[in-house]
């Protein structure tokens, strides 16, 4: 059995959730607080609070973890990132009151009071900027710690910057970005997994990679001009170039298909248009293995 830990609640846990299940491996979980889950075949899930994965991952109490990488970094576990999961995209921040003169980290008056949830990025980051700062250690809503007098700055998680809008704070530098990852314990520490969980490992990551590399990428397909196939090759690359069907239509037109990146796919649907293209469909893919 591999086992996989995942956050038991919070903003990671539906999307952990959510991509497991894309990738065929729904969580059958015996009731809403269940503690473990089988997620089919040799895979069991394990349900811990985020912040605690990379330790779990570390000992070798899960032999791979979904969390988010604010946490492994703070955390200086022995682990290391497999794959970008994407979601839980978030920025940690140093941030000051709406008000102060402070414009950037030079700004800052010596001893400085900082609070955190991230005590150890906390006292990294201003270690190398240079800076002696008091470090307030808090547990939670470090945005109001200013407004409590408790300290002068905070470093904290953000991800749209409303929350620090809101409570009348003003971000004067980032201090890393952060998304979910896939963690497993480094090679030579001991714990990583070896034999018949490895081979389990290797084919989660490649069932979660199939469906990260489709969530970007769309299926298109339209009825073009014959004679504008030149034209097709350069809207439509395809993996391997666009797929030519024919159409019982006399001739004139064929079918095209291709695979096409979801970003900017507008562009690519005008530019058929443009060519005389009819018919067009755009489909998701639910895996991808180029
Ligand atoms: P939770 O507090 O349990 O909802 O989860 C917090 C984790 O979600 C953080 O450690 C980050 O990895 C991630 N996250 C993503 N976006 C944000 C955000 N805007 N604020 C806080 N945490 C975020």
């Amino acid at each position: 059995m591999l086992r996989l830990a995942l956050p038991n609640k919070g903003r990671l846990s539906e999307d952990a959730k959510s991509l497991l299940a894309d990738a065929g491996l729904e969580v059958r979980a015996s009731s809403e607080r269940a503690l473990v889950a089988s997620l089919g075949g040799e895979l069991e899930a394990i349900f811990v609070r985020a912040p605690d994965i990379p330790e779990f991952v570390a000992d070798g109490a899960a032999d791979v973890g979904i969390t988010g990488w604010d946490l492994v970094r703070e955390s200086t576990r022995p682990v290391e990132s497999l794959l970008d999961l994407g979601f839980g995209k978030c920025r940690l921040v140093v941030a000051v009151r709406e008000e102060s003169p402070v414009r950037s980290v030079g700004d800052l008056p010596d001893c400085s009071r900082v609070a955190s949830v991230f005590p150890r990025l906390t006292q990294e980051f201003f270690d190398l900027s240079g800076k002696r700062i008091e470090l307030v250690a808090i547990s939670g809503a470090a945005e109001v710690a200013p407004h409590l007098g408790i300290a002068d700055v905070i470093l904290d998680l953000t991800s749209t910057g409303s929350t620090m809008r809101v409570n009348g704070l003003r971000e004067i530098a980032t201090v890393f970005e952060s998304t979910a990852r896939l963690i497993v314990a480094r090679e030579g520490t001991g714990r990583a997994p070896k034999g018949e969980r490895r081979r389990s490992l290797t084919e989660l990551v490649a069932a979660l990679r199939s469906v990260l590399d489709a969530r970007g990428q769309r299926y298109v397909m339209a009825n073009v001009p014959r004679e504008r196939l030149p034209d097709v090759r350069r809207i439509l690359p395809g993996i391997s170039g666009p797929t030519v069907i024919d159409v019982m239509n006399g001739g004139s037109k064929v079918a095209v298909h291709a695979v096409c990146a979801a970003a900017g796919i507008y562009r690519t649907l005008n530019a058929l248009k443009e060519i005389g293209a009819e018919g067009i469909l755009v489909t998701r893919i639910e895996r991808l293995m180029a």
